[in-house]
């Protein structure tokens, strides 16, 4: 059975099997479960979307980032393509070349998307393409 979830972030709808399960929001990409709400993880997250292209297996999949910090960034991918959990891609944004490994992933099949979590494994992030990482490094405070 499929349930109707507000985004509570953009407030639009999308599909889970369960209220109680954290799933990403097709549209903006924000964690949440219908529940508990959105997820409130303070890691430093920036929102900005970069396209950039995703080889794997052969194919250019298009994505785009949704947010992403120092250690890890999620990303949308165009299409309805189907990626283990556990997968380990290399690509890079701009100038930034990752080494990542899936936590996640759903597909949204309403939006002809996937969302995907990935943990950064090697590589980084050039805070000059993504504005945002250096200040968050020097954040010490708790909010
Ligand atoms: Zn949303």
């Amino acid at each position: 059975m499929l349930l109707r979830l507000t985004c509570p972030e953009c407030e639009k709808d999308s599909y889970s099997v369960s209220v109680e399960n954290f799933k990403p929001c097709p549209y903006c990409g924000i964690l949440f479960s219908g529940k508990y709400g959105s997820e409130k993880r303070d890691d430093g997250r920036i929102n900005k979307e970069i396209p950039f292209i995703l080889p794997y297996k052969g194919q250019n999949l298009e994505a785009s980032t949704i947010n992403f910090s120092k250690k890890g960034l999620s990303i949308k991918i165009f299409g309805n393509p189907s990626l283990p959990v556990g997968d380990v891609m290399e690509f890079s944004i701009g100038n930034s070349l990752v080494k990542t490994e899936i936590l996640w992933f759903f597909n949204a099949p309403e939006v002809s998307m996937a969302v995907t979590g990935l943990k950064i494994l090697e590589g980084s992030l050039n805070p000059q393409e993504f504005p945002g990482l250096n200040i968050s490094d020097d954040r010490s405070t708790e909010s």
